[in-house]
């Protein structure tokens, strides 16, 4: 199995087949999980967010389709995450 860190160790992922997403980042250090074949650090990635509306409350948020995390849907901003 793969480990996968930032640079800084927060940020920590465990490989199982699929890599983690170029946009999660670390708030700390502000590097992905990613390294290239040169052993750098893959720079961040735009998230791909899609609009989703909760099934209970029918507020809509915004989820990332690359890293699966949700968005508090508060304009431009990625806002803040809800849970990861
Ligand atoms: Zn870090
Ligand atoms: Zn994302």
């Amino acid at each position: 199995m793969l480990r996968y860190t930032c640079k800084c160790g927060l940020k920590m992922a465990w490989g199982s087949g699929m890599d983690p997403a170029d946009c999660t980042v670390c708030p700390e250090c502000g590097t992905t999980l990613l390294k290239t074949l040169d052993g750098e650090f893959v720079p961040p990635g735009e998230h791909d967010l899609v609009t989703k509306y909760d099934q209970n409350t029918g507020k809509p948020y915004k989820l990332c389709r690359k890293c699966m995390k949700t968005f508090k849907n508060k304009g431009a901003d990625d806002g803040e995450a809800v849970h990861s």
